[in-house]
């Protein structure tokens, strides 16, 4: 009998204690109170500040966000060169439009009253996928793929159906639990100890690769290579790449598509300055921010490199936790584990572009395609290494041909505007200026003359009106990515969690690349979502 009660009162004591966590949870941190002049500042406009500032203002708060470039946007700008105007770094958004409407990045667009403000079109197909003997298009739904899949390799079928099947499933399992990022303590806990009933293919994948992916659901090594071609765009080679990022973005671009937004990126940018502008907020561009105050360890405002400071209750960085715990916290405010773990993370590779205006019409010349990938052998480590050594000649290229959308805003007629990206370290171009200036030039052809095996007219200078090169030192000045890096961390089996929203000082955020939301136009702007919603949390506001 006394054993029972003992029992009976340490099961009453532990629920209690369970119940007291929850109510704890992450909204049970105290809200800053303190007067101030704005209720958040935000650092930096990239989709992932601007998502959050305008995410925060259209549910009543007070916001200013600070750019240090002349315009918005980060990596979502554009830039005009003679007569053509690039796009930055866009060459689709997944989920922006109606396909499935209300759903993913629609709804957030529609929430934030931004679709109103840019239009979209969907795009035909994904990807071409270019291999020496390997000629394929990639369509952007689950059953053109499935379909186009099975006539070329119709012994893979089995296959396919699993791999489609083990994508959405994914998908719809991470889904569900897209909270969780909302919940601490005993309520974490409790969704975290379900995982393996209840999201099983999350549990099973968390710790495989692609390459297991690939293993898992086919034999022939050519529809393998057609699939996983898009490491290309994901910043991980094939056998290091988290199968989960991969599952997750195939679903959504199957389920979702793939879109257009008209007059590059940069309408989207505008469009989100000019929503945030409209719902109250403040948009400095040209502002370098290069403090966060710290007082009695809570942020209380920036510092700007003008010497200007505004105050805030909180503040959100759109950069990279470099700059952030360095340059604007200082390590000295943050405890050691924390600026430990992230020392310790890999980061991912950054690109060199080769953007390309010419005087001929492609399109006419029978080039039809908007996106192509074109990887020199299937050994895709081999190619990323190559190229990460700085040798371009050998690797792959993302051939993006803009002048193809259905958008003028990119060449005029019988011109066309053409995008050529390889994956870039940053430590691989020389600090010396000339030396610097000739190795661009030098590698700029090197990725010319690749992506010439399949346009042959790129190589022809006389086709060639205007050429700009974008390597990752630029990449670093114009977005201030550490060492130009667009993608944040290194996304294998041991980082794919990346960093959180949250940061150890309770009134910082995180809305960037770098955080756990993964990275892209559309994850960029669920970063910032996901960092005005735990703002909003500490506030009351659902
Ligand atoms: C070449 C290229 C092609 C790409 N193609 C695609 C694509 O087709 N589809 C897709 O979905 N994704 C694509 N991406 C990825 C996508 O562009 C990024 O993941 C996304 O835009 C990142 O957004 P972000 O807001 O996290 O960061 P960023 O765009 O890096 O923005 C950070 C912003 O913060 C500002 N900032 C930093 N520090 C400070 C400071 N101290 N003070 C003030 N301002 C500061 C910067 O100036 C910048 O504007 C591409 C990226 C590149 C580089």
């Amino acid at each position: 009998m006394e054993k029972q009660n003992r029992f009976l009162t340490l099961t009453l004591i532990t629920i209690l204690t369970c119940f007291l966590i929850t109510l704890q949870g992450c909204g049970g941190k105290a809200r800053p109170s303190f007067d101030a002049d704005y209720d958040v500042i935000i650092i930096g406009g990239g989709v992932g500040g601007m998502s959050a500032a305008a995410t925060l203002a259209s549910n009543g708060l007070k916001v200013l966000l600070l750019e240090q470039h002349h315009k918005v946007g980060g990596c979502a700008t554009n830039f005009k060169r003679g007569v053509f105007t690039f796009n930055t770094a866009m060459h689709l958004l997944v989920g922006a439009g109606d396909r499935v409407p209300n759903e993913g990045l629609n709804k957030l667009l529609r929430t934030n009253g931004i679709s109103d403000k840019m239009k979209v079109y969907e795009l035909p197909d994904y990807y071409r996928s270019i291999y020496p003997g390997i000629d394929f298009r990639v369509p952007n739904r689950w059953d053109e793929l499935d379909a186009a899949l099975k006539e070329q390799w119709p012994e893979e079928a089995e296959g396919v159906d699993k791999f489609h099947k083990l994508c959405a499933d994914l998908y719809d399992e991470a889904f569900s639990i897209k909270d969780i990022f909302r919940l601490s303590g005993f309520q974490a806990l409790l969704v975290k100890v379900q995982i393996p009933f209840k999201q099983k293919t999350l549990y099973d994948w968390k710790d495989k690769t692609l390459a297991d992916l690939m293993d898992e659901c086919f034999t022939n090594e050519d529809i393998k290579a057609v699939l996983n071609q898009t490491w290309v765009y994901y910043g991980t080679a094939v056998p290091d790449q988290s199968a989960l990022f991969y599952m997750t973005a195939t679903d959504a671009i199957m389920t979702y598509g793939t879109y257009h937004v008209f007059g590059t990126a940069q309408a989207m940018s505008d469009a989100y300055a000019e929503r945030i502008i409209e719902l109250g907020g403040e948009v400095k561009t040209g502002t370098l921010v290069t403090k966060i105050i710290i007082e009695d360890g809570l942020a209380r405002g920036v510092e700007t490199e003008f010497g200007d400071t505004y105050t805030a209750r909180y503040v959100v960085c759109n950069t990279d936790p470099y700059q952030m715990i360095f340059k604007l916290i200082g390590e000295e405010n943050l405890p050691k584990s924390y600026v430990q773990k992230i020392k310790g993370m890999k980061i991912a590779n950054s690109l060199f572009g080769v953007y390309l205006g010419l005087n001929i019409d492609l399109k006419a010349l029978g080039y039809t395609d908007t996106e192509i990938i074109y990887s020199s052998d299937k050994d895709s480590q081999k190619l990323y290494d190559t190229m990460m050594r700085g040798d371009f000649a050998d690797g792959a290229s993302s051939i993006s041909i803009y002048s193809n959308f259905e958008d003028p805003v990119y060449a005029p007629p019988g011109k066309s505007c053409v995008v050529l990206h390889a994956y870039s370290d940053y430590d691989s171009w020389p600090k010396d200026r000339d030396e610097y200036q000739k190795m661009k030039e030098e590698k700029a052809w090197e990725q010319i003359n690749l992506a010439a095996r399949i346009i042959p007219e790129l190589a022809d200078p006389k086709n060639i009106e205007v050429m700009e090169v974008v390597t990752p030192q630029s990449l670093e000045e114009y977005t201030m990515n550490y060492k130009g890096v667009p993608y944040g961390f290194y996304l294998d089996t041991k980082q794919w969690e990346k960093i959180p929203n949250y940061t150890p000082i309770d009134n910082i955020f995180i809305a960037s690349n770098w955080s756990q939301a993964w990275f892209g136009m559309g994850a960029g702007q669920v970063n910032g979502w996901r960092a005005a919603r735990l703002i909003l949390d500490r506030e009351g506001i659902q």
